[in-house]
């Protein structure tokens, strides 16, 4: 028989959004307890790996609110909701600040004032930063403060399959214990997602191997709708052969991006970037970067063609100061030291704007679940997100979720055990039934390698109708492919071969959201810029898209954008 353990409040992920919340549940009620269930051990999550920053105005400079807001809006293209915004730059620096109480080393100036470094489509210089290894320390202030809370009982390397739902709404999670390879029922009034990101539906991105859209899938599949999945970020410097991120931060600190000529292409060419030259917001310089290589000025190497990220005016001493890891990466991964030699850069799948709809308190449409973190779609980022808004976002709304959740929680009831109890026994036996499968003859590897270059090719920096068309087919195809797994492994202990397989099963539902709805977004906004529609059309696409899960596929539905200060306007810089 399925094990059953019983908290108020489930969290599914252990990095930024997932502790935050779980730190905000247990402070706001001294009785609560809160199931903390993840994946990995909570520092291998992807929060861990951030460089550049976050963001936050700085309380008494000459930032404002107002400008937070604004530069967050015009980043989105528009497509942000207004309202969370304001919520957000306000609740950022106090954010910020908490965790620098709680212990995090913010970069300080010599007179002992919090640092901040300038970010791309930022008017002004409001990114918190620990040298360029700010997730590190975020996530391990966030572990480290958790620990103070016994209420906070952590279940690692548990993989959350199903969300149950009693009643019309979510009471808990099926989840298999990797270790013992059993799965068990984790039953709360209230289910927070916070699972992250969706990059590895790409080939080349910067995001780690967990990162499969695990709870995009989940909701997805319980009846929740993806918005605004069409965009997809492509940062503009990754290395090439890896995909590893080479921050932001290296720009910010005054960093310039040439070209085979060693031009200053940013600077010379119109790229809309205006005087902001290298720190544009990362759609437009993503988009420079490939318009570069496709007008025959990028360079040749291994791994296709890149332009350089120049660094060696900045000197030995600022870049050790201010950039260590970029050097340490760029020597380990790419064989040049940046103090003498520029970085071969392009741009690289990052972060997913999109993900399960939510309103500004994290509530999703289903009772009894909520979303935050880049699992969720708050509608912060619209469009583009800006660099160092997202770490920001896991604490705010990672918070906010916490607090409305418990909310809820208060107010429900725990839900039928008897029934949510054999949902989870019917979850152990699909799970058994796939492992060690022999029928069917379909590699995991293959499919996930179709996958891969299907949405490279429909949906990369630049997209068209027919591409985007052959994509969502070919996913569709993948997807009745994959019904034919065969899997080898049939131990019970740490078996990662079910764990891939059920990424993939994750994977290929979010890949086919994200080629659907670029598809019907026939115009070009933020991040999903489409040839064959080049401008932005606010008439006819100033809204969300969503997409719901049918039997017969893929939904979808408008909503509408709040607006409330900032009129859409032409978005240059
Ligand atoms: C290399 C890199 C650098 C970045 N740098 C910056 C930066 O400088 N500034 C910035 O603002 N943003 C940055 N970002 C983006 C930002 O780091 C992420 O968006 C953010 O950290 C996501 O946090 P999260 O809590 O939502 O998810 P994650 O940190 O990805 O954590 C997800 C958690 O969910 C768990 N999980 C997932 N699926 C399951 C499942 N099925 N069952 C159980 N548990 C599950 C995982 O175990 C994990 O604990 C960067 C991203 C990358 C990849």
């Amino acid at each position: 028989m399925v094990e059953v353990v019983r908290h108020d409040i489930v969290i599914v992920g252990g990095g930024g959004a997932g502790i935050r919340a779980a730190i905000a549940a247990v402070e706001a009620d001294p009785k609560v307890t809160v199931a903390l269930v993840s994946k990995v051990y909570p520092m291998r999550s992807h929060t861990v790996s951030a460089e550049g920053g976050a963001a936050a105005v700085v309380p008494g400079s000459d930032d404002s609110l107002d400008k937070h807001a604004y530069d967050t809006v015009k980043g989105s293209d528009f497509l942000a909701d207004q309202d969370v915004v304001d919520y957000f730059v306000e609740q950022a620096p106090l954010e910020l600040t908490r965790l620098e109480h709680w212990g995090c080393p913010w970069s300080r100036n010599d007179d002992g004032s919090v640092a901040t470094r300038p970010f791309g489509g930022m008017q002004i210089p409001r990114t918190w930063y620990a040298a360029d290894k700010v997730g590190f320390h975020m996530l391990h202030t966030l572990f480290q403060h958790c620990m103070r809370f016994d209420r906070i009982v952590r279940y690692d390397e548990y993989f959350v399959t199903k969300l149950l739902v009693d009643g019309g709404a979510v009471k808990g999670v099926a989840a298999l214990d990797m270790r013992e390879g059993k799965t068990r029922v984790v039953l709360g009034r209230a289910v927070i997602l916070a699972t992250g990101g969706a990059g590895k539906c790409f080939p080349f991105t910067t995001n780690g191997t967990i990162k499969t859209g695990d709870g995009m899938a989940l909701a997805y599949r319980a009846g929740v709708g993806l918005k605004d999945m069409e965009f997809v970020q492509y940062h503009p410097t990754g290395l090439p052969g890896t995909g590893i991120l080479i921050t932001e931060a290296s720009r910010g600190e005054g960093g310039y991006l040439i070209n085979s000529e060693g031009e200053r292409f940013l600077v010379t060419r119109d790229y809309g970037v205006g005087q902001k030259a290298e720190l544009g917001p990362r759609d437009m310089i993503s988009r420079a970067i490939m318009q570069e290589i496709s007008a025959g000025r990028g360079i040749k190497g291994a791994y296709g063609e890149h332009v350089q990220l120049d660094l060696r005016h900045l000197g030995e001493a600022k870049i050790m100061k201010r950039l260590p890891f970029v050097r340490e990466l760029s020597k380990t991964y790419a064989g040049v030291d940046p103090v003498h030699q520029p970085i071969p850069i392009r741009p690289v799948v990052h972060y997913m704007m999109g993900g399960v709809d939510t309103n500004v308190t994290g509530a999703t449409d289903l009772p009894g679940l909520y979303a935050a973190g880049e699992c969720a779609s708050v509608s912060l980022n619209g469009a583009n997100r800006l660099g160092s808004n997202s770490l920001t976002e896991c604490l705010v709304f990672g918070a906010r979720a916490a607090i409305e959740a418990l909310k809820y929680a208060r107010g429900t009831s725990e839900g039928n055990e008897t029934a949510l109890r054999r949902q989870g026994e019917e979850e152990m036996a699909r799970i058994d039934a796939l492992r060690g499968r022999k029928k069917g003859g379909e590699r995991i590897s293959q499919i996930r390698r179709e996958m891969n270059l299907a949405m490279e090719r429909g949906c990369g920096v630049y997209r068209d109708q027919a591409s985007m068309q052959q994509t969502v087919a070919e996913v569709a195809q993948l997807k009745g492919r994959y019904a034919d797994l065969a899997l080898e492994d049939s131990s019970k202990v740490f078996n990662t071969e079910i764990l891939t397989a059920l990424e993939l099963g994750n994977m290929l539902d979010v890949a086919e959201t994200i080629a659907v709805a670029a598809l019907a977004r026939q115009e070009s906004r933020g991040a999903h810029a489409c040839r064959d529609y080049p401008t932005r059309n606010d008439q006819k696409f100033l809204h969300h898209l969503l997409v719901f899960f049918t039997p017969a596929g893929p939904r979808l539905e408008k909503k509408a954008v709040t607006i409330t200060r900032f009129q859409p306007e032409e978005r240059k810089y």
